[in-house]
Parts: structure tokens; C-alpha cells; sequence
């Protein structure tokens, strides 16, 4: 039996005054996920735990089995495996921007100009670096989408109980990076990158991006910017933990990233953009062929609209979000018969707060032989009457596990 977790991110809500004091998804039209409410067995999910403001990251480390406290050591790490950079336990990671800076040291510009093209240049000329007095320390760039890049610190003796080269605002020079713990670790590791951001700018200031750059009247990308500092954590690969063969389906970076983090394969998908306007039926159709063709059984599924539509506080959009996956994708998966079908949150995104907090967001589990309860609707109100009750989202796959009969008996 196959099994698939669907992460509606960020579609739990409060209730709003000009829905009638409803949430977003019980004022939404959602026939296909009401039905699935009725073949199911429904209830309410903490994703950490009751108030706990859960990241998209540490949500899904959660509803994956690991514990956030444990493995989540800062977002670099989980920034580089969403680029695909190969990171092993011990490596510390960052996440950087390119910016600009003047001739004088000052930062004018943190994205540099929202630089799109030109940055894989950049990288392939700053993978080149060694430090003169770190040459055992291997310096390992990649770029991200946009202005965005990774670096990852790997040798001995490193710490990533370091502070932020970030200066957060515009018109500053890069701040200096300091030991967070006085560790002899974090201060070299400081020092490393230090000296890291100076040679960035050393070794792009007349790289021919930026010379066209220049000339064409944009702000040259002549430094990088590390923070976010994180050291890879060691983890038992998901599949190994739960003996299943794994795959996630995810439009952003973030969510990949954590699914390479717990060894799972990711499926590539083409024209998903996240957001309210990404391809939906390009993400139905991945699902499907997935489910019926492949060899994997079991997987992760992240839908990213609700959250964007969330964060921009736009109730229409993120309404008019929750019908269009109603009716695209929940639809064609009501058909799938032989499947546990989770479909859930990873956290609330309400209008009101413009960003996640620690409100439970609904659950319900469709598929065979599960006992059903007599709710009949799916959202954050009806589904708290429903049989599961409130769970957490390290419960997730142990649920999982006994529906699809691979889990172990505990005791004789
Ligand atoms: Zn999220
Ligand atoms: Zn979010």
C-alpha cells in the first residue's frame, strides 16, 4: 500500500471578520476535500507542539519523524541541500547574499539589484578560493535562485556558534563576524569568514559579470554576504528509519532541501513556481503518474500558495488558492483508491498576523480500512470534533506506518 503526506503550506487561518468570521478554507468552496473528510477519519495538528510557531522547515522535519530540536541546527544547512550541494555531517553552511559593495567598504545594495543572471559565473570563479592561512579549510559556493547563493566551510575544527556577516541594512560595510560561544572553534570559524567575504569582493570586484554589470547601470554582485550559520547535522536517512522507498514533490527550494536532508528522492517538476500562480495541473499530474507508476510508496507532497497568499495578508487570494487546489488536484486524487491519503498543513499562515503561528491546522486520513468519524467538512473547525483527535506532528508517520502495515510491533 502506497501512502502520500499533502502539506497544504501555511493553510491553517483564524477567523476573519470579513469572511463572517470564518477561516479562508471554511469560507472556500472545497467540495473534493469534504468528501474526503467523510471517506475519512479527521482531527487537529500541532506540527512541534500547542503554540509553537513552527518554521516550514522545522514543521516538515516534524511531520517527517525527526525532531526539529535535535536535527535543525540553523537554515544554512538546509539552504545548501535545497540548492543540491552535497554537504556530510561536520560541514558548516551559510546562507548568503550576493550584494554590492563600494569602494569604501559600505554595502549600497543587499541583493544586488536582484541579480537573476550571471551568478554561476560568479560562483565558479569563488569556488577557486583558498585562504593563505587556512588552506586546509575547503570553501565551497553555490548559487540559489535570485540573488541567493550557499557556502559551505569544511574541514577540521570549525563551529557554527558564529554571528552574521549580514549587516541588515543598506549603507553599513559587512559586519564583522564574532564567536557567539568564545569556543577557539567559533573564533576561527569567525576569522575564516572574515577573510571569506573579504577575498569575495577581492576576487569579484572586475569579474566580466560585473564590468557588464557596471556598464550596463546595475549594481555589480562584488560580495557575498554569509549567515544563517549551521553545522550539518548527522541523520538517519528516511528511508532506512521507516523502511520505505521515499520521494517528495515540492515547488521551493526549502522544502527539497529538507527532503534531500532526510534522503529522499525529489521529483523534478518543471514550470512550479510556488506561490498563487504556480502550475497545478503539472503538480496533479506528477502526483498521479508517481503514485500509479513508480516504485516509490511512499511520499511528501508540498503545495506552497496558501502560505505566499498568508504572508502577503490576502484573504481573496488565499480563498480563491484553496478552490483552485480543490478543484485541480484533490479532485483526480479522490479518485486514487488503494492510497493513504494525509492531507494537512504544516502551520497556520494567518491573514491577520502575516505570518505563521502556533494554531493547530486540520488533518484528515483517507484510504482503506480507516475508521471514519462523522465529520463532514474540511477545515479548522470541523475537523476538531473528528476522531483522531489532536495529535502532533511527530505522530505523523507513525500513523502512517501502521495504516500501510510497515510498522513493527513494540513488545512481544
Ligand atoms: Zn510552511
Ligand atoms: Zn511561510
Amino acid at each position: 500500500m502506497k501512502g502520500m503526506i499533502l502539506v497544504m503550506d501555511g493553510m491553517g487561518d483564524r477567523p476573519i471578520k470579513e469572511l463572517n468570521n470564518q477561516t479562508p478554507l471554511q469560507a472556500a468552496n472545497t467540495p473534493n476535500m469534504d468528501q474526503m473528510a467523510k471517506e475519512g477519519i479527521t482531527g487537529i495538528m500541532d506540527s512541534i507542539a500547542p503554540g509553537i510557531r513552527p518554521g516550514s522547515d522545522t514543521a516538515h522535519l516534524s511531520i517527517l519523524g525527526y525532531n526539529p530540536y535535535e536535527v535543525y541546527t540553523g537554515r544554512g544547512p538546509f539552504e545548501a541541500s535545497g540548492v543540491a550541494l552535497d554537504v556530510i555531517p561536520g560541514d558548516i553552511a551559510f546562507r548568503c547574499n550576493f550584494s554590492t559593495m563600494d569602494e569604501n567598504g559600505i554595502v549600497t545594495d543587499r541583493r544586488a539589484g536582484r541579480i537573476r543572471e550571471g551568478t554561476k559565473d560568479l560562483v565558479e570563479k569563488l569556488n577557486a578560493m583558498v585562504l593563505d592561512d587556512y588552506k586546509d579549510i575547503k570553501i565551497i559556493f553555490k548559487e540559489s535562485t535570485g540573488h541567493r547563493a550557499v557556502l559551505v566551510l569544511r574541514g577540521e575544527g570549525l563551529s557554527d556558534k558564529v554571528s552574521d556577516a549580514d549587516p541588515k541594512v543598506e549603507g553599513k560595510a559587512p559586519a564583522e563576524v564574532v564567536a557567539l560561544d568564545g569556543s577557539a572553534e567559533a573564533e576561527k570559524t569567525a576569522d575564516i569568514l572574515n577573510k571569506v567575504v573579504a577575498k569575495t569582493y577581492e576576487m569579484l570586484k572586475d569579474h566580466p559579470v560585473n564590468l557588464e554589470r557596471i556598464k550596463n547601470d546595475l549594481p555589480p554582485a562584488n560580495v557575498v554576504i554569509p549567515r544563517g550559520a549551521g553545522a550539518v547535522p548527522e541523520v538517519e536517512p528516511i528511508n532506512d528509519k521507516y523502511e520505505i522507498n521515499s520521494a517528495c514533490i515540492a515547488e521551493t527550494g526549502l522544502i527539497m532541501g529538507i527532503a534531500r536532508f532526510a534522503g529522499m528522492d525529489v521529483i523534478e517538476m518543471e514550470d512550479v513556481t510556488g506561490g498563487v500562480d504556480t502550475n497545478l495541473d503539472n503538480i496533479r499530474d506528477t502526483i498521479i503518474d508517481q503514485v500509479k507508476n513508480s516504485d516509490h510508496d511512499f511520499f511528501l507532497i508540498n503545495i506552497d500558495g496558501a502560505d505566499e497568499a498568508g504572508h502577503d495578508g490576502n484573504v481573496k487570494q488565499k480563498v480563491e488558492f484553496i478552490e483552485k487546489v480543490d478543484k485541480v488536484v484533490m479532485s483526480e486524487l479522490l479518485k486514487l483508491e488503494d492510497v493513504y491519503i494525509f492531507l494537512t498543513a504544516d502551520h497556520s499562515t494567518p491573514i491577520s498576523v502575516k505570518n505563521h503561528t502556533g494554531d493547530p491546522v486540520p488533518i484528515l486520513i483517507r484510504g482503506p480500512e480507516v475508521r471514519t468519524d462523522d465529520v463532514e467538512e474540511y477545515n479548522e473547525f470541523a475537523t476538531y470534533k473528528g476522531g483522531l483527535c489532536r495529535i502532533r506532528g511527530s505522530d505523523v508517520m507513525n500513523i502512517m506506518m501502521d495504516y500501510m502495515n510497515y510498522s513493527h510491533k513494540f513488545g512481544a
